[in-house]
């Protein structure tokens, strides 16, 4: 599928916005935090401690909290981006039985929801608990119905010595968890702004979320990134802004590089020939972090790129194709 950033013209606030998606804001009345009632709020948060003000000086209003959702319908491997606007000092969302903190942002509080590939589509309710400065909790809702990707089957052929060094299923969960302790941090920053961009020039080769047949065997798994074909040496870039927390080779990715966008969003770029930044630098959007190789358990020169939220892998190219309403 061709893919790019175009669509994103504004801001994401500004984006999400214009999509008319907002959701009805509920908050629970009470101060007293109980969670299992939610009232739609009707009049502007209640009961708050009487402030003691100078003279002359007359208290600021609190805004309601505005739940913003980029999407009510998203695919499996998809995200939904969760804002909420208003006077909150913090929120948690959940969905799917999975809790998200919200991240401070530039003109609203957010995370990016993710949808694993094995989550059963259907309607799902998600919530946001937030709390306001005069200790005021509420609960905003919506309902985002998950719809089913239909996964393709990839036969692939390794050698003998590759299997037999590299598909070493302890070598492969190592590494899986290496990438795992990674992915589930979440730095309470944002680190991102703008559009996502495709990281390399390439022809796509392999889909995220592909079952493999290895060497004949069943279909098993979902590949866990978006494969981009392209010669080595070929230019990589940063997809978008963030902290580099990994540069260095690995055993199945090769040569890799991992940037933390904050807020529990991370993206990777695999079986790279060389890497151009360090563990520690700060990335723009765009900037070249690497080349396109073959290092690893790699069949011929690509990409391997990987997109995390909350320690989930997702598909990239949803990032850049619209489908999760940003
Ligand atoms: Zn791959």
């Amino acid at each position: 599928m061709p893919a790019h950033g175009a669509h994103w013209r504004r801001g994401a606030l500004a984006a999400l916005a214009a999509l008319g998606l907002l959701t009805a804001a509920a908050c629970s009345a009470g101060a007293d935090g109980t969670p299992e009632i939610t009232t739609r709020m009707v009049t502007p948060v209640g009961p708050s401690p009487t402030p003691t003000l100078p003279p002359g000086v007359s208290p600021t209003p609190l805004v309601p909290p505005e739940l913003i959702v980029s999407t009510l319908e998203v695919y499996q491997a998809g995200a939904v981006l969760v804002s909420v606007t208003g006077d909150i000092i913090g929120g948690q969302v959940e969905f799917l039985g999975r809790k998200f903190p919200l991240t401070k942002g530039s003109q609203s509080q957010y995370t990016f929801v993710p949808v694993d590939t094995e989550d059963p589509p259907g309607t799902h309710r998600l919530t946001v608990d937030v709390r306001m400065p005069n200790g005021t909790r509420g609960t905003l809702e919506a309902t985002v119905t998950v719809l089913a990707t239909p996964w393709t089957v990839d036969y692939l052929e390794f050698t003998d010595e590759q299997t037999a060094t590299l598909l070493d299923p302890q070598v492969v969960a190592d590494e899986l968890a290496l990438l795992k302790s990674i992915y589930v941090k979440v730095t309470p920053v944002k680190l991102w702004s703008g559009p996502w961009l495709i990281p390399t020039q390439g022809a796509l080769t392999a889909r995220f979320g592909e079952q493999r047949s290895i060497n004949g065997a069943p279909p098993s798994g979902h590949h866990g990134g978006t494969d981009i074909g392209a010669e080595e040496g070929t230019p990589v870039v940063a997809t978008n802004s963030g902290t580099v927390v990994l540069a260095r080779e690995l055993r199945v990715r090769g040569n890799m590089v991992i940037i933390d966008h904050g807020g529990g969003l991370y993206s990777g770029y695999a079986h790279l020939s060389s890497i151009a930044v360090a563990e520690g630098d700060h990335v723009e959007a765009g900037q070249l972090i690497g080349a396109v190789g073959n290092t690893g358990l790699s069949t011929g020169a690509h990409l391997h790129w990987e997109m995390a939220a909350h320690g989930i892998l997702l598909d990239a190219l949803r990032f850049t194709d619209g489908t999760n309403g940003f």
